[in-house]
């Protein structure tokens, strides 16, 4: 499997490649820099810049492509996937994980005052659905037919094209207005798991799933990354907020073989956490022991 993937990600190019996953990107729901964070390093050097979490998949065969999450950066994320795509207009499909900010705001870009889509597939979980159908702005989307709600049911796969399928899992994450989804990409090769946003991995195993299984099971997954660790928020008492550390699950899947830890991608990081930049000392550490940082641009042959 090893060799599979590495090689199927060094040949992640449109020209070799007929599925391909994108990561279009990585902050957490407020980006980075953060609005009020007048210190931040990336207001003055624009490659610190994150752009708020989201996937990107083209299949290059079928000329069709999807995007993950409708963020806060959805305009510069939609440019980006259609040029490696080498298409125009909106996606063939949005799916959204939940109603955070971050996570689907982006839909507004959609709409009768921006780009006016016609019918652009957006699947949700059931509650996210209800969500966006009953209360404005989103509803408006639904009534001028910009936005066509598709409902999935957990576990049940959308097959999006012959080589490409989609399912979910309902995750726990705080649900003022939804349930949130974490979702499974299954490609020709390879799937990829994405899960931005989770409380902890104890409350999913409560449900049933274990994401030691999930990571044995699967090619790459991308995992909340929110915070570091507990020292992140000085005079803030991190025990009552949720999200699974970096270090925490680092310390899981230590004992497993290089070849699995290796399939974990740490994504959606706050502005606060260290690993947002390339050559810090946490950086360092999550390299060397063996776990990857997603960053954006990076693409995945599937
Ligand atoms: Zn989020
Ligand atoms: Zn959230």
């Amino acid at each position: 499997m090893l060799t599979i993937l590495a090689a199927a990600i060094q040949a992640a190019s449109p020209a070799q490649c007929s599925v391909e996953l994108v990561v279009l990107g990585v902050s957490q729901d407020g980006g980075t820099p953060q609005v009020n964070v007048q210190d931040d390093l990336a207001w003055e050097d624009a490659r610190l810049r994150r752009r708020v979490v989201s996937l990107g998949l083209i299949d290059h065969e079928a000329g069709t492509r999807y995007m993950f999450e409708a963020t806060p950066d959805f305009r510069e994320q939609l440019h980006d996937l259609n040029e490696m795509a080498g298409t125009e207009g909106a996606p063939d499909g949005v799916f959204l994980t939940h109603a955070h900010i971050g996570h689907y705001t982006g839909l507004m870009f959609l709409g009768f005052e921006s780009m006016s889509a016609s019918e652009v597939p957006v699947h949700t979980l059931p509650l996210m659905a209800e969500f966006l159908s009953t209360n404005g702005p989103w509803d408006q989307l639904v009534r001028y037919e910009n936005i066509d709600l598709q409902v999935m049911a957990p576990g049940a796969p959308v097959e999006l094209t012959p080589h490409l399928a989609v399912s979910a899992w309902d995750v726990p994450h705080r649900r003022e207005y939804a349930e949130t989804a974490g979702f499974r990409i299954e490609g020709l090769e390879l799937s990829v798991v994405f899960i931005p946003d989770i409380d902890s991995w104890e409350e999913w195993a409560e449900q049933g799933i274990h994401i030691e299984d999930v990571v044995m099971e699967n090619d790459v997954i991308y995992v909340d990354a929110t915070f570091f660790d507990d020292n992140e928020l000085p005079g803030r008492d991190m025990s009552a907020i949720p999200h699974p550390r970096v270090t925490e699950t680092m310390d899981l899947f230590q004992d497993y073989p290089d070849e699995i830890r290796q399939r974990i991608r740490f994504i959606h990081y706050n502005h606060t956490n260290p690993i947002r930049f390339e050559d810090s000392a946490e950086t360092l550490e999550v390299l060397e022991r063996g776990y990857r940082i997603a960053r954006e641009g990076e693409t995945i042959c599937l």
